[in-house]
């Protein structure tokens, strides 16, 4: 049992004010394994202070110190790569070998800026003028849970790159995970103040953090609903705000592609995180006349999948995170079978022997029209709804036909045609026959699915206020 009663303000570990207990469950087995006081809008200012009195100094930190910072900060994470894999297997659900690859992750967006911060150019020249990049101020960094490691070290990497102090406010529901990577942070001995963590509600520190005239900008991570929320706090202080949000994702297979090579490798990418990624691939558009051969394919490649204890070294997928998501996905999976929907595998309850948590089964729908809740809402589980075409116009209005504008996948055999209709598709991230994510490249939404762009010198750049100064030596 974790019993967690501290938050990190200005370089040291203190008890919150706050006093709302959340309990933490492990989701493969339900069983309690710990719990956490959580901070409220008092902390928050606090941290809020912290952050706004070490910007003072940092904001004059060298380029060369924040280098130094940033290589710290990486080996510290590594340092604790055991407990934080531990800590991401019992408390979200994730298989040993894809817990290990996070903290790695995790670790290798501070080398990536890095880089990115090595060749920044933070002064420019444009005809008369000097155009100087400047720190933007404390910045209020607030994430999701579904891949809260990842998500806080990309932030505060760019953050930390520009010479910005930050609060972050990372997922109530994975606060052992908060826990342990606070430690890290507190190893690589930072500047007092320039990293503050805490754990809080949104609708608390969250929302303190959204409005506070303290906090020049926020970057969010999270759901559409939540970043209109943000949006909309955040207007009366004109604050900066970047915003990762969710996704309806498109993989367009186009008739001349490898249909054995590609079809298993489009399940899987509607099946990343057990499809709590933001990025899942929930829509296969594939053409008609080809259908019969997709259904069979798939349902191979979804039926190979292995749902499993996370801690077998032979699972693929372990459990939803929580309860609420768990009858979530269990919802639209009963709205895809009665708005007429085929289940082609999966379907509703937990695959056999695994009831003692929160297992879903990896579930294909076929014979989906665009009219219907699952190609348009986002699930966040292992769901996916195959729709067809009859000609690559209607493919790329069907793909682009969403609210969302986060990636989309296409599968072809010529990499001209991918590159053709890669340009005409709405989203920030296109992936071409299994490519993943470019971590070095700007990253973020279309439409509603965002607003800016993480990672690398575009990350460090959302974190910046531009100033032109022209003049000259004597009047
Ligand atoms: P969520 O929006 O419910 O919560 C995200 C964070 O916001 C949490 O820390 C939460 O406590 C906080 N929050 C909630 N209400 C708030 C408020 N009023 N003011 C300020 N903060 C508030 O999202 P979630 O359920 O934790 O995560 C799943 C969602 O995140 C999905 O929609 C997914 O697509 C999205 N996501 C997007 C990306 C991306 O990069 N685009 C990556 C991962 C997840």
């Amino acid at each position: 049992m974790r019993k967690i009663n501290r938050i990190y303000i200005n370089g040291e570990f203190v008890q919150p004010s706050g006093t709302d207990e959340q309990v933490l469950i492990n989701p493969s087995n339900k069983e309690v394994i710990g719990s956490v006081i959580l901070g409220n809008e008092e902390d928050a200012k606090k941290a809020i202070a912290a952050a706004k009195e070490a910007f003072k100094t940092f904001k004059q930190t060298s380029v060369q110190e924040r280098l130094e910072m940033l290589q710290r900060l990486h080996d510290a994470i590594l340092d604790k790569m055991d407990p934080m894999v531990e800590a991401n297997i019992n408390e979200y659900g994730a298989p040993r070998r894809m817990a290990v690859g996070r903290v790695k992750l995790a670790a290798n967006n501070f080398l990536d800026t890095k880089q990115a911060l090595e060749k920044f150019e933070f002064t420019r020249y444009i005809a008369t003028a000097k155009i100087v990049s400047e720190p933007i101020g404390v910045i209020g960094i607030i994430t999701p849970w579904n891949a809260s490691y990842s998500q806080i070290t990309a932030k505060l990497s760019a953050a930390i790159a520009a010479g910005c102090t930050v609060v972050i406010k990372p997922s109530e529901l994975s606060a052992i995970q908060t826990d342990e990577i606070v430690e890290a942070f507190h190893q690589a001995g930072l500047p007092k103040g320039v990293i503050n963590i805490l754990n809080g509600y949104g609708n608390t520190v969250g929302a303190e953090m959204t409005r506070n005239p303290d906090i020049a900008m926020i970057n969010f991570t999270g759901s559409t609903r939540v970043g209109k929320e943000i949006r909309r706090g955040a207007v009366d202080t004109m604050k900066r705000i970047t915003l990762e949000l969710g996704g309806k994702s498109p993989i367009v297979v186009l008739d001349d592609a490898d249909f054995v090579k590609a079809i298993p490798i489009a399940v899987n990418q509607a099946l990343t995180n057990n499809g709590q990624a933001c990025i899942a691939g929930s829509r296969l558009l594939v053409p008609e006349h080809r259908l019969e051969e997709v259904k069979k394919l798939a349902k191979a490649a979804i039926e190979a999948v292995s749902v499993g204890m996370p801690t077998e070294e032979t699972t693929t997928l372990g459990p939803i995170i929580t309860d609420k998501q768990y009858q979530n996905v269990q919802r639209y999976i009963q709205i895809g079978i009665d708005e007429g929907a085929e289940l082609v595998s999966g379907g509703l309850g937990q695959p056999e022997g695994l009831e003692s948590g929160y297992f879903v089964k990896p579930t294909l729908f076929a014979n989906v029209t665009e009219d219907m809740t699952i190609a348009k809402e986002e699930i966040f589980g292992p769901v996916q709804a195959i729709l067809t075409y009859k000609t690559e116009e209607e493919a790329i209005e069907m793909a682009n036909n969403t609210s969302y504008g986060l990636a989309a996948y296409i599968h072809s055999g010529s990499i001209e045609k991918a590159n053709e209709l890669a340009s005409k598709l709405e989203a920030g991230t296109i992936l071409i026959n299994g490519a993943v994510h470019e971590m070095k490249a700007p990253f973020g939404g279309f439409k509603q699915s965002g607003i800016g762009r993480e990672y690398g010198e575009y990350g460090i750049e959302e974190c910046l206020e531009t100033k032109t100064i022209t003049g000259h030596g004597q009047n």
